[in-house]
């Protein structure tokens, strides 16, 4: 049996960062993921100024392609404008590789399935005992599974499935698009261009929304890329979308269960209004470690439920996307 203060299970964005602010405070931990990283993650690979912040990256000295945009262009139905907003993009399968490295933690490659309590410990597969276990696995999350999934259970209208593709392209176009509402998809649509000639396209919407009306995302997703082909934004690459999905923000109240902690995408915290989850999941993580290493309260109400607001912040709106 492996004895170890903080099991953190999963090191995506959410466990790579707990593991980085408790790694910090001394605290003896393990991170164990069922990956070998890099590993692919499916996400558009969009980071805004806060996360870069929470995380203080150094843009400079990132060892892999980082992106900023000064806009992002919206295009609606009949309606098209830019806003002006410093954003960012960077490829998941490095992101995620530098942030777990650089935590510094001791990673182990091992499937979670089952989890167990004995005299207030954690035992896990039997292998591994610990005092405080973060569930960081998202959204098929094990300590979520077997901890929290009854004492929270998930809010099937805010389920969004997506269908994206990440590969190697020359891009002209070399700015961040989002389409709303194109076609009645109860979500968006995007185009982010990614540095060392990258693209990644996606769609994604209300699962259950989508289900009712008989919608299928591969429909949306024909739709979406013969658009990208008529405005020769994206040509002659044969698409093979891979799914996967996740969870809006609801009303998350129980994230804590004795020394039992979830965060990121295991909660379901993604921004109601753009999908955002690595901004949630890093700040998840680090009031998690807090929680954890002050031997404190664990809530999430200092979290912003919306992204937009965040584009806000400086500059102005102008027309001609
Ligand atoms: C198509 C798509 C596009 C998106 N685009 C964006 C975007 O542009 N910007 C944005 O902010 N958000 C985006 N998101 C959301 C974002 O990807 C997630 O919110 C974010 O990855 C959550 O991070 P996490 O660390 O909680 O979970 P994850 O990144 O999912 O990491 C979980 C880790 O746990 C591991 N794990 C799972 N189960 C087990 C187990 N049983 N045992 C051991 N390890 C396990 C996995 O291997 C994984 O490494 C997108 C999501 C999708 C699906």
């Amino acid at each position: 049996m492996h004895d170890v203060d903080v099991v953190i299970v999963g090191g995506g964005p959410a466990g790579s960062t707990c593991a980085w602010k408790l790694g910090q405070a001394g605290i003896d931990l393990l991170v164990l993921d069922m990956a070998t990283f890099p590993r692919t993650k499916l996400c558009a690979g969009w980071i805004t100024p806060e996360v870069v912040n929470d995380l203080e990256l150094d843009i400079k000295s990132y060892p892999h392609g980082f992106m900023s945009f000064d806009k992002l262009h919206f295009h609606f139905n009949h309606f098209d404008f830019a806003k002006k907003t410093t954003q960012h993009s960077i490829r998941r399968f490095e992101f995620d590789e530098f942030l777990l490295r650089r935590s510094g933690a001791r990673v182990q490659q091992h499937q979670v399935k089952k989890i167990e309590k004995q005299d207030g410990l954690f035992i896990i597969d039997d292998l591994y005992r610990c005092k405080y276990l973060v569930g960081a696995g998202g959204t098929r999350c094990p300590v979520y599974r077997e901890v929290f999934h009854d004492l929270q259970p998930r809010n099937k209208s805010l389920q969004i499935a997506t269908y994206e593709q990440e590969f190697p392209y020359d891009w002209e176009d070399d700015e961040c698009h989002l389409w709303f509402l194109g076609d009645g998809l109860p979500g968006y649509a995007w185009y982010v261009p990614k540095a060392n000639g990258h693209i990644n396209i996606g769609l994604g919407g209300k699962a259950e929304k989508m289900k009712a009306e008989g919608r299928r995302l591969q429909n949306f997703w024909d739709g979406f890329t013969a658009k990208l082909a008529g405005n020769a934004m994206v040509n002659d690459v044969e698409l093979k979308p891979t799914g996967y999905s996740y969870y809006l923000r609801g009303n998350v109240d129980v994230i804590r269960d004795g020394n039992a902690l979830i965060v990121g995408d295991a909660v379901g915290l993604a921004s109601i209004d753009m999908g955002e989850g690595i901004g949630p999941a890093v700040q998840s993580a680090l009031l998690a470690a807090d929680a954890i290493v002050d031997d404190g309260e664990y809530n999430l109400k200092k979290l912003a439920r919306f992204s937009v607001p965040g584009f806000f912040r400086n500059r102005s709106w102008f027309p001609g996307a």
